[in-house]
């Protein structure tokens, strides 16, 4: 098969986002509506056999790093066992999670034994009774028991803690996080509040932006900014006192669209080359009728050479994508 996958701007694509399920058992305000969404139907999803088939097609093909995500991937039965299964596919670098970490307790010995690698949790407030106003559930100590649950296996790390910022309500937790930060090995980062919300209720002004944040924190805590690495998605700095990290992913205010390394699989086997893509590729049906790897790898090929040369969130005219971030999975 050709050299590693390219898209048509020259980037380099080694990245793959797999999302094992459009379910969640949170209703997040800035993700779904409270009644939930209407469920892919069990034979819509990938079996695990089929993710894995398609993630080592990719891996050969390319990628190197595989984050699963969701939905909320540890909803999903036998979920470990699929992460056994990836982690035994040669050529994986990183094999990461994303979870709302209400499972994660449960979970951590058989995720660290199975192979996950790093893992990135979503807490968006640590007071309790705000945490239940943004979540829907009032989840907030069983969360903190699973970041504890995680933190326990040293072949996971790092252990993330992602917080969604949302304007008139994060400015509030500021000062939580930073403790966090400070006071753990967790690397805390605040992400920007995208237009892929279920409610549709986006506006460029609910953008609580990375810098405002930032300068909030200084007024406190002198911080350094550390070099980013190729294709970040976060600005990362350290406390200047030197307790701990802290970052901001800012793809509203600051795109970092310039070195996108990113690839995403659905639940149902689409493939998305950008997060606001308003277009995708089939590649469960091709699977399921018998395509061989080469005619699967023409497929994605031809998709990644056409990977978007940006969001275009910014701009006038902008169309945010049909499907909201619970069904794409970060
Ligand atoms: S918005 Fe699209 S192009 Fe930009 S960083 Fe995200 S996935 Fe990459």
């Amino acid at each position: 098969m050709e050299g590693p996958l390219h898209d048509g701007h020259g980037r380099r694509i080694s990245d793959l986002r797999v999302s094992v399920t459009d379910r969640c058992n949170f209703r997040c305000q800035y993700c779904m509506p409270a009644e939930g969404l209407p469920w892919l139907e069990r034979e819509e999803v990938l079996s695990f056999e089929e993710i894995a088939r398609l993630v080592s097609l990719l891996v050969e093909i390319g990628i190197e790093d595989v984050r699963l995500t969701g939905g909320e991937p540890l909803v999903r039965r036998g979920f470990p066992d699929l992460v056994a299964m990836l982690g035994a596919i040669e050529g994986i670098h990183d094999l990461a999670l994303t979870t709302n970490g209400y499972l994660l307790e449960r979970d951590a010995e058989a995720l660290a034994v199975a192979g996950i690698g790093r893992v990135n949790v979503s807490v968006d407030s640590l007071q309790r009774d705000r945490f239940f106003a943004v979540t829907r559930r009032d989840a907030l100590p069983q969360v903190l028991r699973g970041l504890e649950a995680i933190a326990a296996h040293p072949q996971v790390r790092p252990v993330k803690v992602n917080a969604v910022a949302m304007r008139d309500f994060t400015e509030e937790e500021v000062g939580r996080f930073c403790e966090l930060a400070r006071s753990t090995s967790f690397q805390v980062r605040f992400i920007e509040f995208m237009p892929l919300d279920g409610d549709r209720a986006w506006r460029p002004d609910s953008v609580l932006t990375g810098e405002e944040l930032r300068s909030a924190i200084e007024e406190v805590h002198p911080l350094e900014e550390l070099p980013r690495e190729p294709s970040a998605t976060a600005r990362v700095f350290r406390f200047a006192d030197g307790s701990g990290e802290i970052g901001f992913i800012n793809p509203v205010s600051e795109p970092f669209c310039a070195d996108c390394n990113r690839l995403r699989l659905t639940a149902e086997g689409k493939l998305r080359t950008c997060l606001f893509s308003l277009r995708e590729t089939d590649l469960r049906g091709p699977l399921r009728a018998g395509a061989g790897d080469e005619e699967l790898a023409a497929l994605i090929r031809d998709a990644v050479w056409r990977k978007e040369l940006k969001h275009r969130v910014n701009e006038p005219g902008f169309q945010a994508p049909v499907r909201t971030m619970s069904a794409i999975g970060g």
